[in-house]
């Protein structure tokens, strides 16, 4: 992932980015562990935005780390380009079975059950269709710091 401050980061694996990317808007690059194809997007407040290819599929092994955290096992949690890729890699994966989900949808899942930490620096920039109950608390976030 590419982070706007410190260039190039490596992670473990996708879920990490999308962990990172509620916290700083981001571009990613993941590759696909069973055809090698990469998988790009960018998040953007805590959303995944310019996916390519369109529907890339997330398998993820979460692991309970008490409310506002959130803990992923690396080893099984890939993005994976397409469903066929997702498909094939679990009929050899003998882990331990986990969450199929877009991208999208576990960012969204994410936002929801992690409190915001999101610094918004473009404070001027389409934020209408955000609640005024998010908003405030990011108000507050800030305020505290
Ligand atoms: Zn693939």
């Amino acid at each position: 992932m590419i982070l706007p401050q410190r260039g190039d980061v490596y992670v473990k694996c996708g879920a990490d980015i999308l962990l990172n990317g509620l916290k700083t808007d981001l571009e990613a690059e993941a590759q696909c562990p069973v055809c090698g194809y990469v998988t790009r997007f960018h998040t953007v407040k805590r959303r995944v935005e310019d996916l390519a290819p369109k529907d890339p599929m997330l398998h993820v092994v979460e692991f309970g780390m008490g409310a506002g955290h959130v803990g992923v096992e690396c080893e099984s949690t890939h993005i994976f380009d397409k469903k066929d890729c997702l498909t094939k890699w679990l009929s050899t994966y003998t882990g331990k079975r986990g969450l199929v989900i877009s991208l999208p949808e576990y960012m969204a899942s994410l936002s929801q059950r992690l409190p915001t930490k999101y610094h918004e620096r473009e404070h001027h920039s389409n934020t209408t269709q955000l609640g005024s109950r998010v908003l405030d608390d990011r108000k507050a976030s800030h305020d505290q710091l």
